[in-house]
């Protein structure tokens, strides 16, 4: 680990990309249906697929330590770009060595490109061709956020995998929003690819749009593949859609990518979701859904999911989940994590998170196994039926 003193010895007017050189490939070892398993080769190590990405926001996974993280399972994070550009800033991380080395992660990190999480600001944001003006939460402060400049910030925050500048096109969308939206997208990411190209940091992902227009995805999926990523991710999901819906999409918009390539489905999502879109071909995902649910005492298990806060909990001296092997659930006992939540602990959410993290890790390794064994159908139906045990 670098010492404080190595820290302080970077000089701090040298604003320095922190980020390996290009080094990725994908290789698939086995498909069972649509579904597939393998592994993505980085400098910075290789990624098991298919893959959940804890949500590490500020660079931290919130209530978890790295080397925790990694201990459950993880191979990769995600990084948020519009909250590390605002605090504590792109150039400064890169002064500080980079994100990997500011948090203590020293395995592969994808960094969102803070498109949709600009956006989602709503009245303070104005949107143009050239890219997107807003203000920050933090401090008020005027923005500009650009292809360029998005693909810039990813690159001094030293991410492996980087993302496109996209609109993530609001649910619902009328046909010729839809159209507009994806369009704009599409220029965006030649825009992020030519920037992209300056360098040679790392992999860069397309983004697909076209809400649920298939003819849409399709034209969307064809500029990219023009253009030529990496890897491919489908945004615009997870957005308000519904299972179903987002389903019908996953039916056929991931064939429309090149099957070579991996597949990201962008902010999902609930455990039935990354099983029904693995079984659609997706290798890669990310959602704060175990890490949000563990700080409001919202559990993960084998048998669906538990509220600790409920009173049914107050003497139960068993585990949380009898079938999880993460170290919480072999020392602590739902009376303890309930007693946690009640007087108001931050070990409980700590303890909580940690458990669905692994909840969730376990759940791909559970789903490589199976593809690898080609039984990927039976272990679907078999967690499924498990996790709609009634929720609290
Ligand atoms: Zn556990």
């Amino acid at each position: 680990m670098p010492s404080k003193t190595a820290i302080a010895s970077i000089p701090l007017a040298t604003v320095r990309y922190c980020g390996l050189m290009a080094e990725f490939s994908f290789h698939i070892h086995k498909t069972d249906g649509r579904a597939r398993t393998g592994e993505i080769r980085m400098a910075r190590g290789t990624i098991r697929t298919p893959a959940f990405m804890p949500v590490g926001t500020a660079a931290t996974v919130k209530a978890m330590k790295p080397d925790d993280v990694r201990a459950a399972g993880a191979d990769i994070i995600l990084g948020n770009t519009y909250h590390l550009m605002l605090r504590p800033g792109a150039e400064r991380m890169a002064r500080l060595g980079g994100l990997h080395r500011f948090m203590n992660w020293p395995h592969p990190i994808l960094t969102d490109s803070g498109g949709y999480q600009v956006m989602s600001l709503g009245a303070l944001v104005k949107m143009r061709e050239e890219g997107v003006s807003f203000q920050s939460h933090v401090d008020g402060a005027k923005h500009f956020v650009s292809p360029e400049r998005s693909i810039e910030i990813q690159r001094l925050l030293g991410s492996d995998i980087v993302m496109a500048f996209d609109e993530c096109t609001p649910f619902p969308a009328t046909r010729e929003r839809a159209e507009s939206s994806m369009r704009l997208s599409m220029r965006w990411a030649k825009r992020s690819r030519d920037e992209f190209l300056k360098s040679d940091q790392g992999a860069l992902f397309g983004i697909q749009q076209g809400s649920m227009f298939p003819d849409l995805r399709q034209e969307s999926a064809d500029k990219l593949q023009e253009i030529g990523f990496e890897g491919y991710a489908i945004g615009g999901l997870a957005v308000g859609e519904g299972q179903q819906a987002m389903f019908e999409v996953l039916d056929y918009a991931p064939g429309m990518l090149p099957a070579e390539k991996p597949r990201y489905l962008m902010g999902v999502g609930k455990p039935s979701d990354i099983i029904g879109a693995v079984m659609r071909g997706i290798d890669m995902f990310d959602c704060v859904l175990p890490t949000r649910s563990g700080r409001t005492a919202q559990a993960f298990t084998l048998g669906g999911t538990l509220n600790l806060r409920n009173a049914r909990h107050a003497e139960d001296s068993g585990p949380l989940d009898a079938g999880c092997p993460c170290p919480v659930c072999a020392s602590y006992s739902r009376a303890y994590l309930h007693h946690l939540f009640k007087a108001g602990e931050m070990l409980g959410a700590m303890l909580l998170t940690e458990h669905n993290i692994w909840h969730y890790q376990d759940l791909m390794r559970g789903l490589r196994d199976a593809i690898s064994k080609g039984k990927v159908e039976a272990f679907a139906r078999d967690r499924l039926s498990r996790y709609s045990a009634a929720a609290e």
